[in-house]
């Protein structure tokens, strides 16, 4: 039996067609089952996944991202009843090999929101209590408004790089791509003690060995000797090529996933370029929710700074914020879109 509230209808914005803006639908009530939560969503990342949501036409609400209230539980999970709660893309098993290696987007059974279930562009979300993260107790207050929805996916995502990355004290990161998930990579990765390092909009422009040479001189001048781990976070081909020839010289590459930030390219001529030179690369195509109180702690400290990362849309605009997305605009901050 669910223990609180499930609401007589539930709304969510979904496109009729594809690319179309989503319009609100009315759907029915989810039975709630085990640890499944209801969460009255509060606010939701619209963003370059989303996009890539409507582009597939999967006829689900889009959103992958979101911040909100429980309202109503499966039976195991009455203890979430009332919480405010992170909602990020993914529910995996949590049993089988893939998920005990935390390797989430291996698990057969995963499930993405706006793929395989309606997302967070709702009224209401359903997730599982074993993915999600409170904001309450040692988190409370952390992040008391919308900005907080960029906590369940840009802000973790960029927590697992770092993390996978195993990065500490005294190291060098060398950050590739001019996006808010680069700028939470580098605050993240300083808070580990780490040196950081971009490769200048001019430096990105030079042909191979000038950016080489370049990017080496000047950190080298500020004393950075290396070996130095460079991470691309745009998802784009053509970035993550000068990545892989900055990574040549020194050794490490992380790379965000493009199903993680919704860009689609052909990375094959940059892997068989890799592949040629015994170039060793980590992908991250998702954030791993267990480290998503590590990243509000972050923010507890006032070491990741979330809310100027943000632009707050109301749902009522979302029409003109689709349009402005597609055409470009809003890419200094994430666009997290208030339903209510
Ligand atoms: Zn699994």
């Amino acid at each position: 039996m669910p223990v609180g509230t499930v609401p007589s209808r539930i709304l969510t914005w979904v496109a009729s067609s594809d690319s179309a803006t989503p319009k609100c639908h009315e759907r029915i009530p989810p039975e709630l089952h085990g640890d499944e939560l209801l969460v009255e969503v509060e606010a939701s990342v619209f963003a370059g996944p989303e996009l890539h949501c409507l582009d597939l036409a999967t006829g689900r609400a889009p959103g992958g991202a979101a911040v909100g209230l429980v309202v109503a539980t499966g039976d195991a999970a009455g203890d979430y009843l009332g919480r405010r709660v992170l909602v990020g893309p993914l529910s995996a098993c949590g049993e089988c090999d893939s998920c005990l290696r935390g390797r989430l987007m291996s698990c057969a059974s995963k499930s993405l929101l706006g793929i395989d279930a309606d997302g967070t562009l709702a009224s209401h979300v359903v997730t599982r209590r074993r993915w999600t993260c409170a904001l309450d107790g040692p988190l409370l207050g952390v992040a008391p408004g919308p900005e907080a929805a960029i906590l369940a996916r840009e802000a973790t995502l960029a927590y697992t790089m770092v993390a996978k990355a195993g990065v500490g004290p005294s190291e060098t990161t060398l950050w590739l791509g001019e996006g808010v998930l680069s700028s939470l990579g580098r605050e993240i990765a300083a808070s580990k003690g780490a040196s950081i390092a971009c490769a200048t909009a001019e430096e990105m422009a030079l042909p191979d060995e000038e950016l080489v040479a370049s990017v080496k001189a000047r950190l080298r001048s500020a004393g950075n000797m290396g070996p130095w781990k460079v991470f691309e976070t745009s998802g784009r081909d053509a970035a993550r090529a000068r990545a892989l020839t900055l990574a040549l010289q020194w050794g490490q590459l992380f790379l965000v996933a493009g199903s993680a930030v919704g860009t689609v390219d052909d990375f094959q001529a940059s892997l068989a370029f890799a592949l040629d030179q015994e170039l060793s690369f980590i992908s991250v195509a998702a954030p791993m929710p267990d480290l998503s109180p590590e990243t509000c702690a972050l923010v507890a400290r006032g070491e990741l700074d979330i809310a100027s990362k943000v632009r707050c849309h109301p749902v009522e605009a979302l029409e003109t914020l689709h349009v402005e997305l597609r055409a470009g605009r809003h890419r200094d901050k994430l666009a997290v879109v208030t339903m209510r």
